[in-house]
């Protein structure tokens, strides 16, 4: 009996779960087409770490539910993934970012801003041209985006992968492989791989002045990617002590709360001009 009531409650879980994934689903379907707010894009900045200036972003999408409130991305984009509605997603946040950096070329700021793909996004061939009409028809060259996509998701089909990331180099777009570290795969098996950048994961960096492994770890990350060519950037960095240690390292691009948080559109200006006073 006690079983079986242990069964009904687990059974009772799971459709509760599952009804909740399924309105999460529609009220971000519904959110995605009337596009009245809910949804934004907040920027955090990367700073070049020899000259310390901050001209790239990286767009992270933020989800206000009208009556749930804030739902994480880390929740809700793996939902939209297995319901094929990442591409959606997709799609709205680079338009989203394209009309933002526009808006601030016009005020005379030039960002360059980093958007985050999803596996299934490299299996889209639409993609890349959604993505340049929309600069073609902001007036923006390639080099305003970039696009980060984790090595897990390379790795689901590498082939595939590596024939989309190449039109994407191609276009002139830099790529960058994001969370490096959290994967199975190798530099090594990476190395093929069309891209420019490596991010390295926060989950080695937020720790970094006080974990010997993780400054090991780091360390040899840097200086391996700058053996290939590739340019290295740290994320999660929330303290002076590791910033000063990435910089010593001659770790390219730094970024984390210590720098500052994901912004609003809005603050963005303000902040780099307080940032480069
Ligand atoms: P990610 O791409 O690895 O993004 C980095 C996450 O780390 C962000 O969380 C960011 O706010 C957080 N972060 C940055 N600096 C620090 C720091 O110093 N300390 C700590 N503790 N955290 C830091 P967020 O915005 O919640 O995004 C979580 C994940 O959701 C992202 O991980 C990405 O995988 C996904 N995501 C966010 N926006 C998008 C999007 O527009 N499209 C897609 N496909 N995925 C997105
Ligand atoms: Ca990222
Ligand atoms: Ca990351
Ligand atoms: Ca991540």
């Amino acid at each position: 009996r006690r079983e079986q009531l242990s069964m009904a409650i687990y059974e009772q879980q799971l459709e509760e779960e599952h009804l909740t994934r399924l309105r999460l689903l529609a009220d971000l379907k519904t959110a995605l087409a009337d596009n009245d707010g809910q949804l934004q894009m907040h920027y955090q900045p990367k700073i070049f770490s020899s000259t310390m200036q901050a001209t790239r972003f990286e767009a992270l999408i933020r989800w206000i539910h009208p009556q749930q409130g804030f739902v994480p991305p880390d929740l809700f984009i793996p939902f939209a993934e297995q319901a094929g509605l990442i591409g959606a997603v997709t799609d709205w946040v680079v338009e989203a970012v394209v009309i933002q950096i526009a808006q601030w070329h016009q005020q005379g700021f030039n960002a360059q801003v980093a958007i985050n793909l999803s596996a299934k996004d490299l299996s889209r061939p639409h993609l890349l041209d959604h993505i340049n009409r929309l600069l073609v028809q902001n007036q923006l060259p390639a080099n305003s985006l970039s696009f980060e996509i984790t090595e897990s998701e390379i790795m689901r089909d590498p082939e595939e992968a590596n024939q989309l990331l190449l039109k994407f180099r191609k276009n002139g777009f830099e790529l960058a492989i994001d969370d490096f570290g959290t994967g199975y795969s190798s530099l090594s098996q990476l190395k093929h791989m069309p891209v420019t950048e490596l991010k390295i994961d926060k989950s080695f960096v937020l720790q970094l002045a006080n974990l010997e492994n993780d400054k090991i770890i780091v360390q040899s990350t840097i200086s391996l990617a700058h053996s290939f060519n590739l340019k290295v950037v740290a994320e999660g960095v929330e303290d002076e002590a590791s910033l000063a240690l990435l910089r010593s390292w001659g770790c390219d691009w730094i970024q984390g709360f210590f720098i500052s948080k994901p912004l609003p559109a809005k603050e963005v200006l303000p902040w780099v001009n307080n940032y480069s006073q």
